[in-house]
């Protein structure tokens, strides 16, 4: 069972970025719950965790302890970048582990191939390192994630409800890879599993019967017995079935034109 903990950037008093009428700390707990929510539905063999839920205050280093306490196996810390730029970047330690390097290669492919749908890219170089207290502080492989910019056209993403569970959704994939985590089986759904492929050369237990005498009688040649008729087919029959009643009540031409005559005359009332 590996322990994920997610970390949502800023709270409380603390409001982190703000600009064209969003708060980062609202956006950051948004991303977080989004990720938990993806990792739950569609991963098994973790147990995800939020610093915190609601709107309150943590100090950093306090959100690297509870890290450190649960024994976390991975770290992520979600944020909102802020100065006028765009474009998609995260940050581990200047001196990273291992562990840190990968998860950040891993977040990022997911996260960036996501951003790009949107028409968003990388800020500079994506994967960037910083002396940043939760990533130093942590001491499990640690990243921490800026979506996009608060304060520049970036913004009009971040009032994206797709785009941010779309990016959510990236930075669960990227930490499910990372730890190799089993997907969850789907279930197959019901009508998938109902349907047979019929094969048209084979006649249907029930018609068998049926379609013996009909071949027999010369209606039809004995091959497709399942494929569906076209109109036209099915007037060479008619109409093969027709001369021969008529053929069977008539003794002569003149009877079978006459015969004729009176059948057409009850296909008439037929229509009515
Ligand atoms: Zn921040």
């Amino acid at each position: 069972m590996k322990k994920i903990k997610i970390d949502s950037g800023h709270g409380g008093k603390d409001s982190g970025a703000v600009g064209n009428g969003l708060l980062e700390k609202n956006l950051t707990l948004d991303i977080s719950k989004e990720m938990k929510k993806y990792l739950d539905e569609n991963y098994t063999g973790h147990e995800t965790t939020l610093t915190r839920t609601t709107d309150i205050f943590i100090e950093l280093s306090e959100r690297a302890n509870i890290a450190n306490r649960d024994g976390s196996d991975v770290f992520i810390s979600n944020h909102v970048n802020a100065g006028g730029g765009t474009g998609y970047e995260s940050y581990i330690y200047t001196k990273p582990s291992s562990g840190s390097v990968k998860l950040q290669e891993s977040v990022n492919a997911e996260a960036l191939a996501t951003a790009k749908k949107y028409g968003l890219g990388a800020h500079g170089i994506d994967n960037k390192q910083g002396n940043l207290a939760v990533v130093r502080q942590t001491n499990m492989p640690a990243v921490l994630t800026e979506i996009a910019y608060i304060d520049s056209k970036d913004a009009e993403l971040l009032k994206n409800n797709n785009f941010i569970k779309d990016m959510a959704a990236a930075y669960a994939r990227g930490v499910a890879k990372y730890l190799s985590l089993p997907v969850k089986k789907m279930p197959v759904p019901m009508e998938e599993s109902k349907v047979v492929e019929r094969d048209i050369n084979k006649v249907s237990p029930w018609a068998e019967k049926n379609w013996e005498e009909a071949v027999a009688n010369g209606y039809f040649d004995g091959t497709r017995p399942g494929a569906t008729i076209t109109r036209e087919e099915a007037a060479v029959v008619i109409n093969r079935l027709r001369s021969n009643f008529l053929k069977l009540i008539g003794n002569n031409t003149n009877d079978i034109k006459a015969l004729e005559a009176r059948l057409q005359e009850i296909e008439k009332e037929d229509k009515k």
